[in-house]
C-alpha cells in the first residue's frame, strides 16, 4: 500500500466505495465520478504503476480475465452490448482499468471525462443492479 495513493486508500477502506466484484488480486468498484450509469474501475489490490504493460504477462492475463468478467456483468445487468475499456495513467498512479457501458451515441460524445461526484447511496442503487448474483 502507498499511503499517498487514493486507490490504495479506497482498497483499505479509508475512503468509502461501492464494490461490484472482487477476487484475490482485483476489485471492481463503481467510479465515484461517473459520466454514465455503471462506469467502473477495475483496480489491482496491490499498488502497481498505472502503466500496466510493465506487469508480468501472467499477472496481466489475470487482470484481463478479471476485467472480462466485470464487462460480462455490466453487459448483462445494464443491458448494453458494448463496454469501453480505457487504460490511462493521467492522474492516479495505481493500476486501473476504466470501463464505460456504451448506451448510445449521445454517450459517446461525453467521452471519458468525469462528472460530479455521485452519492454512495445512488452508487449502491446501481451496484445492486449489477452485482454478481451468482447467475
Ligand atoms: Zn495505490
Amino acid at each position: 500500500m502507498d499511503p499517498n495513493c487514493i486507490f490504495c486508500k479506497i482498497l483499505w477502506w479509508e475512503i468509502p466505495s461501492v464494490k461490484i466484484r472482487e477476487n484475490d488480486d482485483f476489485v471492481a468498484i463503481l467510479d465515484a465520478f461517473p459520466n454514465r450509469k455503471g462506469m467502473t474501475l477495475v483496480l489491482s489490490k496491490d499498488h502497481y504503476s498505472s502503466d500496466i504493460f510493465q506487469l508480468d504477462n501472467d499477472f496481466l492475463a489475470k487482470y484481463m480475465k478479471a476485467t472480462k468478467e466485470v464487462v460480462g456483468l455490466l453487459k448483462k445487468w445494464l443491458n448494453v452490448e458494448k463496454v469501453w475499456l480505457i487504460i490511462e495513467w493521467l492522474e492516479v498512479d495505481h493500476a486501473h482499468i476504466k470501463l464505460y457501458p456504451f448506451y448510445n451515441w449521445m454517450w459517446f460524445q461525453t467521452g471519458v471525462w468525469s462528472w460530479p461526484q455521485e452519492s454512495l447511496e445512488n452508487l449502491n442503487i446501481v451496484a445492486n443492479e449489477i452485482k454478481d448474483r451468482n447467475s
